[in-house]
């Protein structure tokens, strides 16, 4: 069994950061984000610097998964649990956890419909090797997989291939609301929801969780005092907070999703723009879609 920790979070919720920090520790072994979508590999750059395709760290990747006769291409690795086709065996692939009886058909259907067979198998088994890879050429103990998306992460819970523990990265809505409007485009109550949502999805497969494997932890905090953050997030991994470098430039890193380049651990700000950026609508809308849920989490 694999060792597997989970950021389980809606997107600009402080993910990067987080990894950034947990890559500090010898044992924890990270790519940041292990699924990603299309992407141009001809400028598309690891944190190291190289691109992608350039990088010695991810060619060593791929060999190690090709070398088992999986595929692994690196404009679009079938790491995720996605068809990209759109037809109702993808839908079904991607769409939100709910409750026992839609999990239960979802179940049922991803294992007739012989197109979602096939790439569920693909997807479990290169999601497998490329881990195995990381862990090995990383010498670490615990995998860290940034991808925060919990749909991927209840498929990887389902395959049974890992001991997984789940941090739950948490930061005020209102926040997150104010970067998916300017980052993304989207309007304030689709953005609201989008918050909304993922959280709930992440407390219903916490609650599948075992004793002990489930930990929130605030972006706030973390930004506010990391290294006493970071201390507490080892012990519950189950590691020496002593061996950690806490240093994001002295420790060799290659990991995708948000380009971020912290030279020290005194270098982190808590982003809290939105205190000053958000309008009073789009606060109205976020207090009518999700402000119990926000304030349930301690944000007042
Ligand atoms: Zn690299």
């Amino acid at each position: 069994m694999i060792e597997l920790t989970y950021i389980a979070a809606p997107s600009y919720s402080g993910s990067t950061l987080l990894t950034f920090l947990l890559n500090s520790h010898p044992d924890i072994a990270t790519v940041g984000e292990l699924k990603w979508g299309t992407i141009d590999t001809g400028t598309y750059r690891c944190s190291c610097g190289d691109r992608l395709i350039d990088c010695a760290f991810w060619l060593s990747i791929k060999a190690r998964v090709e070398q088992k006769g999986l595929p692994f291409d690196f404009e679009r690795p079938p790491t995720d649990f996605r068809l990209h086709n759109k037809s109702i065996g993808d839908r079904l692939m991607r769409a939100r956890n709910r409750g026992t009886t839609f999990e239960a058909m979802r179940k049922t259907a991803l294992s007739i419909l012989p197109k979602c067979r096939k790439r569920m198998e693909t997807a479990r088994n290169v999601n497998k090797a490329a881990m195995e890879a990381i862990l090995f050429l990383q010498k670490g103990r615990i995998l860290l997989d940034a991808s925060k998306d919990p749909v991927r992460l209840m498929h990887l819970i389902n395959t049974g291939d890992y001991n997984v523990r789940v941090l739950h990265l948490l930061r005020d809505g209102r926040g997150v609301m104010n970067s998916t409007i300017k980052k993304k485009g989207l309007d304030a109550e689709t953005a609201a929801h989008d918050w909304a949502h993922t959280h709930r999805q992440i407390e219903r497969l916490a609650a599948r969780l075992h004793d002990g494997t489930y930990r929130q932890v605030r972006y706030e905090d973390l930004c506010r005092n990391a290294p006493i953050e970071c201390e507490s997030i080892f012990a519950f991994l189950g590691l020496d907070p002593g061996k950690a470098a806490l240093s994001m430039e002295d420790v060799p890193h290659h990991i995708l999703g948000n380009a971020m380049r912290l030279g020290s651990i005194n270098a982190i700000k808590l982003d809290e723009s939105w205190r000053n950026e958000l309008d009073d609508r789009s606060g109205r809308i976020f207090e009518s879609v999700a402000g119990v849920q926000n304030r349930r989490y301690g944000y007042v």
